[in-house]
Formats: C-alpha cells, sequence, structure tokens
C-alpha cells in the first residue's frame, strides 16, 4: 500500500503555486488531482476519468502552469472546453493559480467575442489559451493563431465536447498541432469515439479513472418530491420557503420557454430569479452567472446545456424540476452544488411516470434518493413567523429608533391604543404581502406571495405581483456609467434591494443595471448613460431603507476620484459581445447580500432572452 498524499507538497509543485493554492484555501488535492499531477509534471499523456466537480481543472492547470517558460510568450498550453462558459472558468481557473507567477498571461478565445478584440489579445501574446474548438479552428486557419511552441494540449470534457458535433473540429486541431505536444484528456465518461481519439493522438497515455462516487458527490444530499397534488411551481416556492441552508439554485426544466417562463413566475412571487438558456448572447448569459455569484440573483433556471460546467459555490440547491433524460445528465446537474467542499442539496421533481428515472439514477449514483413530502402550511407560516420576530430583532439591534418611537409614543397618548397593540397593526401592515397566517384558498393553500421589501414604496394593498410593472424601459444600446444613490451600508441597504428598487419602481430590466458598490453613506451603481429626464425624477424618489435615492449620474472626475477604482465596465452592448472584461469578484467595497427570500426583499429585475445565438457545430 502507498501512503495517501496528504499534500499539495509532496506533489512536488513549485512554490509560487503552493502559495497560490494556500490562499483560494485548497488543503489538500482532490484524488484525481493527486493521481494526474505527477503523470504530467513528468510530460507524460494522460487520459482522465472522472465527474464533474472533482477538480479536473487543478489537475492539469497545475502542472501546465508548473511547466511553462514565462520568459516566452507564445503560447505554450492550449485547452480546449465545449462551451464559453467553460473556457471563461478554466481561465480564470488558471489566473487565479498563477497569481504568483509575474507576467503570467492566459486568454479565453471563444465564439461570440468580438474577433478584433481578440486578434488584438493574440497580438500581444498569451502563455495559455483556452477555447471553445470552432473558435480555435478558425483562428488557426487564419494564421492569428500559432501553435508551433505548443508543448501542452488539454481537451476538457471531451465527451461533451463529443455531444455537441465538436469532436471532428477536435481532431483537426490534434493534427495541426506539433505531433511531439503532451496531450491529456479528460472526460466524465468514455464512450467508444472518445477512446478512439485517445489511441489516434495520445501517445501511451497514462489511464486515471476515479469513480463516480467522489467526496464531493457524497457532499450532496439528495432527495425527491413524488409531484402529485400541487403543481411544481407551488411545491417549489413551498420547499424554498423552509430550507434551512438555502442561499442560491440552480433549477433546471427542459426547454428554453421553460427557463423564462419558469423564472419570470419565480419572480412574481418574489424570488430574485432570471433565466440561462442557449438562446441568450453570451454576454447576458455572462451576466446572469456573474448575479448569481455577487447574490443580485437567487434563482437561476436553466436548461442542461446552458448551466454546464457553472461554478458557483454559494449555489446550495439544485433543483431537478424536470427530470433529467438520462443519469449523467442528473449527475451533471447536481454537480452545480456542493462545490468547493461546501455541503449542498438536489432535489428531483418525480412525475409517477417517471419513477423508473428515478429508479436508475439511484442505480447509477449508487446512492438512494430521499423522498420527501411537501412542508405542511403550518412549517411554512411558521418559518415566516420566526423570519418575521427575526427581521423585529434584527431592526431593534440596528436601526437607530428614536423618531419612530416618538410617533408611535404619540399614537399610544392620543389615541389611547397600548404599545402592543400598536405593534399588532403595524406587523399586520408591514406582512400584508407575505402574510404569516396561510389562508387556504380553491386550490389547496396560497403561497404565491412575494416577499415585501422593507424600502418599496407603498403598493395598494391587492395589487397583484403576477403582473408585469406597467412600464418597461428599454434602451438602446450604449455605454454604462456610474450613477450615485444617498442610500449606503451605513442605512442596512444591499445592492439587492437597489437592483430591486430600480427594476421594479423605475421598470429598467436588469440587464442595464450593472456594478453596484456600496459606501458608508452613499453607493454607487452603473446604468445606461443620460437617463432621460423623467426616469430620471421617477428615480430620485424612490426610497430605499426610507431613504429617497436622490440619483445623479457622477462626472468623469468624480467616479475617477472615488475610494476605490476599476477599469470601467463597458457598454452593455460590448459585454454582450464578450469584450474584455476583467473577472467580477465581490470587491471590499461591497457588502455580501443575504440570499434568502426573507421579508425585506426585492423581487429581482426581469430575466431576458437575448436575441439567438448559432449554437453547436461551430460556436
Ligand atoms: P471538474 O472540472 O472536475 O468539474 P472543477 O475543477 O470545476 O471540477 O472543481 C470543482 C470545485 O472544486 C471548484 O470550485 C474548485 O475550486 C474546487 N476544488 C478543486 N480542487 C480542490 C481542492 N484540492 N480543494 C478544495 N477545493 C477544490
Ligand atoms: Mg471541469
Amino acid at each position: 500500500m502507498t501512503t495517501p498524499i496528504t499534500s499539495f507538497r509532496d506533489l512536488e509543485l513549485p512554490a509560487p503555486l503552493l502559495s497560490a493554492l494556500a490562499e483560494v484555501g485548497y488543503e489538500t488535492p482532490s484524488p484525481i488531482q493527486a493521481a494526474c499531477i505527477p503523470h504530467l509534471l513528468a510530460g507524460r499523456d494522460l487520459l482522465g476519468e472522472a465527474q464533474t466537480g472533482t477538480g479536473k481543472t487543478a489537475a492539469f492547470a497545475l502542472p501546465a502552469l508548473a511547466r511553462l517558460d514565462l520568459a516566452n510568450f507564445r503560447p505554450q498550453v492550449l485547452v480546449l472546453t465545449p462551451t464559453r462558459e467553460l473556457a471563461i472558468q478554466v481561465a480564470e481557473a488558471f489566473q487565479k493559480y498563477a497569481h504568483h507567477l509575474p507576467g503570467f498571461h492566459v486568454l479565453p478565445l471563444y465564439g461570440g467575442q468580438s474577433m478584433v478584440v481578440q486578434l488584438r489579445q493574440l497580438k500581444r501574446g498569451a502563455h495559455v489559451i483556452v477555447g471553445t474548438p470552432g473558435r480555435i479552428m478558425d483562428h488557426l486557419e487564419r494564421g492569428s493563431l500559432v501553435l508551433d511552441g505548443l508543448s501542452t494540449l488539454v481537451l476538457d470534457e471531451a465527451d461533451e465536447m463529443l455531444r455537441m458535433g465538436f469532436i471532428d473540429d477536435v481532431e483537426w486541431i490534434l493534427e495541426h498541432t506539433p505531433a511531439e505536444r503532451q496531450t491529456a484528456l479528460f472526460s466524465a465518461t468514455m464512450p467508444e469515439a472518445i477512446r478512439r481519439v485517445a489511441h489516434r493522438h495520445l501517445r501511451e497515455p497514462q489511464e486515471v479513472k476515479i469513480r463516480a462516487a467522489t467526496a464531493t458527490v457524497a457532499a450532496i444530499r439528495q432527495r425527491y418530491w413524488q409531484v402529485r397534488g400541487v403543481d411544481k411551481l407551488d411545491a417549489l416556492t413551498r420547499i424554498l420557503e423552509v430550507e434551512d441552508d438555502f442561499d442560491a439554485a440552480i433549477v433546471f426544466v427542459r426547454t428554453k420557454t421553460a427557463t423564462v417562463e419558469l423564472a419570470e413566475r419565480l419572480e412574481a412571487r418574489g424570488y430574485a430569479a432570471a433565466a440561462l438558456n442557449g438562446d441568450m448572447t453570451q454576454g447576458l448569459r455572462e451576466q446572469v452567472i456573474e448575479r448569481l455569484k455577487n447574490g443580485s440573483l437567487d434563482i437561476v433556471v436553466a436548461t442542461d446545456v446552458a448551466a454546464r460546467g457553472i461554478d458557483v459555490p454559494r449555489v446550495s440547491h439544485v433543483i431537478n424540476y424536470d427530470i433529467p433524460y438520462d443519469t449523467e445528465a442528473y449527475v451533471h446537474r447536481i454537480g452545480r452544488t456542493g462545490r468547493a467542499g461546501r455541503q449542498g442539496t438536489a432535489i428531483l421533481f418525480v412525475a409517477p411516470r417517471e419513477t423508473r428515472m428515478l429508479k436508475s439514477i439511484e442505480r447509477a449514483t449508487r446512492q438512494p434518493i430521499e423522498a420527501i413530502a411537501l412542508p405542511t402550511r403550518e412549517a411554512v407560516a411558521g418559518r415566516r413567523v420566526a423570519q418575521f420576530r427575526q427581521q423585529i430583532v434584527d431592526t431593534l439591534e440596528k436601526e437607530d429608533l428614536a423618531f419612530f418611537m416618538d410617533v408611535i409614543n404619540g399614537v399610544e397618548e392620543e389615541e389611547g391604543f397600548k404599545a402592543h397593540e400598536i405593534a399588532a397593526a403595524l406587523a399586520f401592515l408591514a406582512t400584508r404581502d407575505r402574510p404569516l397566517q396561510i389562508e387556504e384558498t380553491g386550490r389547496g393553500w396560497d403561497v404565491a406571495t412575494a416577499p415585501q421589501s422593507a424600502g418599496r414604496a407603498e403598493r395598494p394593498p391587492r395589487e397583484r405581483r403576477d403582473e408585469a410593472p406597467a412600464r418597461r424601459h428599454a434602451f438602446s444600446d450604449g455605454q454604462l456609467t456610474r450613477y450615485r444613490i444617498e442610500v449606503g451600508r451605513e442605512h442596512g441597504v444591499s445592492p439587492k434591494e437597489i437592483v430591486g428598487a430600480i427594476a421594479n419602481e423605475g421598470g429598467i430590466e436588469g440587464r442595464y443595471i450593472g456594478q453596484i458598490h456600496l459606501f458608508d453613506d452613499y453607493s454607487t451603481v452603473e446604468l445606461p448613460k443620460a437617463l432621460p429626464a423623467e426616469l430620471l425624477g421617477l428615480l430620485k424618489r424612490v426610497r430605499v431603507r426610507q431613504r429617497p435615492l436622490a440619483i445623479r449620474e457622477l462626472g468623469a472626475a468624480e467616479a475617477e476620484a472615488l475610494p476605490e477604482r476599476r477599469r470601467p465596465t463597458g457598454g452593455f452592448k460590448e459585454r454582450a459581445a464578450g469584450g474584455e472584461r476583467p473577472p467580477r469578484k465581490w470587491e471590499g467595497g461591497q457588502e455580501r447580500p443575504r440570499a434568502k427570500p426573507s421579508g425585506e426583499r426585492h423581487g429581482a429585475p426581469k430575466p431576458h432572452a437575448g436575441k439567438p445565438v448559432k449554437r453547436f457545430r461551430k460556436d
């Protein structure tokens, strides 16, 4: 028996990589990393079979980085990925692990991004290129990408590239790169066609196979609900209301239309939800993922292809709203949660005639999936009461209430009511949109009520939330610029509330709302340049956390002078085309918003399905 590898140090990775790993918080190598890194460091070809979430990116990125010649700016490593999302994620991972490699440069190249931008970036040079097969082929044919100096080629998610029809392109690329290169092929499954590619293009590959039942899959609690009586949407909202550890969810449906419809219906119920599907432009999809990361969205309703490879650690739940077509898709789906060592929950909706699929999923994952009952009305109501109480306590602890005490004292003295009677009336008013007592209705009982925001302007009590706001502003394409609003961290505001207020009260779609930065007593938000005066006037009066936004556009000098400096985000058109944008992180100036659907939340901006883009064959 060999002693198990316990640290990255044992893998003999260079010191700058070890420091970067310590910073990202990886303690030990995952099994696939422990198995692959020594082979790849030694320059051998490799055939790796492992499910999603097992840490394949670092398994190939770390040895590739270890072997780089930083003084040479010609591409030395090429990673092929099936989708743009994955290309971006893999590029981000390289960047992260290379944090202490001075001058390191990685370049993602994928379809849908401007050629002009890519050509410029290619001229500048990069050590590592990560791209989708179609676009890489384009560049090789044009001569804009020269791979004479390539030493390592990685095929990531080879089975997915096969499924998407890229395998001929992949072989073409393999044939047009130096024969003496090192090649690593990673795949969740090993269909015959992939084996054939491996035989043709890999030299005596080391085979590494990690069985499906890995620690990451084990960290996912799997449950199912037998669809019966209540419709799926009601079931979903009930479940989300009572889940203890809910932070964010990806909800899987089968069709693109269903992503948009369900996201809209969730939004109408007060959830910060958006659709993610293959019809949306790359820029929009990136924005959705970014907003899920930074907490301005809690629920993304996605199709399998669009959500593939998403790695957002705060995703606590995967909901299989529509059952997947096969067990493999199921494993890929649930792999979106339980990321980075966290606990995740997967919930599967199973219609009576889908019971056989449930059984085969259990067989494939070698884990029983636990049946759950829908939360009862009492459970949901109980949860709402608990959240409401918590809100009261938080407000008492955090807010300066002197003025309000005076108002209440006045009511007490002049109207002759006791403080607890007044409090009850206020509790009634505060929870009108999301009642603590849930009533029976014709179709069982109704949880279709949106959480009310503390900052929302008064709305008539019986207004139906399912109706879209009357006005929706559209902007012709252009730049986003920063505006200042007079509510900040001191007032207890969250970015989500700001997005919600601007989207709902101003009727501005979420895609026109860019980054939000919180400062002590004000914040900045990116919106289209030169908003119409009428809209600006409206937004000035919108109240968040009891404070009028008093919004105004910042001059260039003023924006420059803000305490934090960043590169300006491009216009939304450019971004939709996937312009060069640094990966957006949760920055120091911002506060992490709370993500529960609680009583103090705004509905989110409308999801938006962008123009169809051509997919599959040529990305
Ligand atoms: P795969 O490509 O196999 O689906 P990823 O490379 O995307 O998996 O990694 C899945 C998640 O696990 C990522 O969030 C990544 O940051 C995290 N991760 C990878 N390796 C480790 C490690 N050794 N320790 C902790 N987290 C890790
Ligand atoms: Mg991967």
